[in-house]
């Protein structure tokens, strides 16, 4: 047993990042401990990972059901004893503050994950950060409030950790560029005919990430590249002249940084979310883990090309709103979930998505240093226009 435990929240546990998360928790010889479980509407899950960590005699402190009515339907007689049950976002905003927290892994999807990030980074904890969104929204000033409380915010998202890894071989004037690797999705060699009538079967076969659905159409539209572009110029407080996007098929070059004297510094590994993971739950160390490793006694095949534009409109979206700040992430992001969910719902074509998303970011009322309330209240506008948008 390790001397030092690092005791871990792991906000949306019945995710795709979450249920990685566990696995990498489960496989660390006890240097990471689960204090604390969050899900939404899956009770029956978070129930069951709970019970799981009781067997192995680490029962989590504190569940939190954030959806009240799917909390009320599921029967919690097998809850572990020691175990509390809490319901809701306040409790989870509460939660996150306690102060045997150590890490929280924030994996929540979407803006919902905002405030439970903002009270964890306000009370000073560090943040495994996956919710890209946090930053995508409120980038300026969660960055700002991080510094102010002396909170570590380390990346989770695999382009971001490779970016940070990289990082650690120069010195921030030494960043000439940071170059973010996608995989192209599903359709990279679809033809602008064939992608207007992509389902959503099609759209949720991602090639080389096994990830929750949202990001999995993002994936196929670019915007997720968008989002990260943004998470990136807040993250490393970069220039958008400085963030550029490759594709990359295989899934291997996680990001780059290339240096002002030309060299280029690059994160390798297979593509699997279990070591970003656990490089931001150990960080600063490096251990044995379970993600699985290259096989370099065969050949590999690595390619790399620019992104087209007119295909994949949603990157120069990303790259404006890195440029311009102020409310453009908080509208592009909400703008682009309403889309999303509208899509996957039937009642959008695919093709639509990222067009929503340009219109409403056209439409709404720019301010370059809104606060947090002005960022949430925008959230909400855009959704609501998205569906105006969508019927016209
Ligand atoms: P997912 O859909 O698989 O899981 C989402 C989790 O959030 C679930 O536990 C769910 O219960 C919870 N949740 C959903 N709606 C909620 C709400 N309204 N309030 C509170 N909790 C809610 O998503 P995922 O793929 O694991 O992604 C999680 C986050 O990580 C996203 O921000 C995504 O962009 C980011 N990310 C994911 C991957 C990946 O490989 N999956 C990679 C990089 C970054
Ligand atoms: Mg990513």
């Amino acid at each position: 047993m390790a001397a030092q435990v690092t005791n871990v929240a792991v906000l949306g546990s019945t995710g795709s990042i979450g249920e990685s998360a566990l696995a990498v928790i489960a496989a660390s010889q006890g240097r990471l401990r689960v204090v604390g479980l969050s899900a939404h509407s899956r009770t029956a899950d978070l129930l069951r990972q709970a019970q799981q960590l009781a067997a192995t005699g680490a029962a989590p402190r504190w569940l939190v059901a954030t959806d009240p009515q799917a909390a009320a339907r599921q029967d919690w007689s097998g809850l572990p004893a020691g175990t509390e049950l809490l319901i809701g976002h306040d409790a989870l905003e509460a939660a996150v503050r306690q102060p045997e927290v150590d890490v929280v892994l924030a994996a929540i999807v979407g803006s919902a994950g905002l405030r439970s990030t903002w009270a964890a980074i306000d009370a000073g904890k560090t943040i495994a950060l996956a919710n890209k969104e946090t930053l995508v929204m409120a980038g300026s000033l969660v960055m700002g409030l991080a510094a102010d409380r002396n909170a570590k915010i380390l990346p989770v998202d695999s382009e971001h950790s490779a970016v940070f890894q990289a990082l650690q071989a120069g010195r921030k004037h030494e960043v000439h560029r940071v170059v973010l690797t996608a995989s192209g999705g599903p359709f990279r060699q679809f033809t602008a005919e064939r992608m207007a009538s992509v389902t959503v079967a099609e759209a949720l076969d991602h090639p080389t990430w096994n990830m929750g659905p949202k990001i999995t159409v993002d994936s196929a539209t670019m915007m997720n590249k968008a989002l990260e572009l943004i998470e990136a110029r807040w993250l490393f407080d970069l220039t958008a002249d400085q963030l550029g996007v490759m594709i990359h098929p295989q899934s291997v070059v996680h990001s780059m940084v290339e240096f002002v004297d030309g060299s280029v510094i690059a994160q390798l590994s297979p593509p699997d979310m279990k070591l970003p993971i656990q490089y931001a739950l150990e960080y600063p160390n490096r251990t044995a883990g379970v993600s699985p490793r290259m096989d370099w006694t065969r050949a590999h095949m690595l390619e790399f090309q620019p992104p087209d534009p007119e295909r994949f409109p949603a990157v120069e979206l990303g790259l404006e709103a890195a440029r311009v700040g102020g409310t453009t992430g908080a509208v592009l992001n909400a703008a682009n979930e309403a889309a999303v969910a509208g899509f996957l719902a039937g009642e959008l074509a695919f093709m639509e998505i990222v067009p929503a998303c340009r219109g409403v970011l056209d439409h709404h009322d720019f301010d370059p240093n809104p606060t947090l309330e002005q960022l949430i209240a925008l959230d909400g506008w855009a959704r609501q226009e998205v569906s105006r948008w969508v019927c016209t």
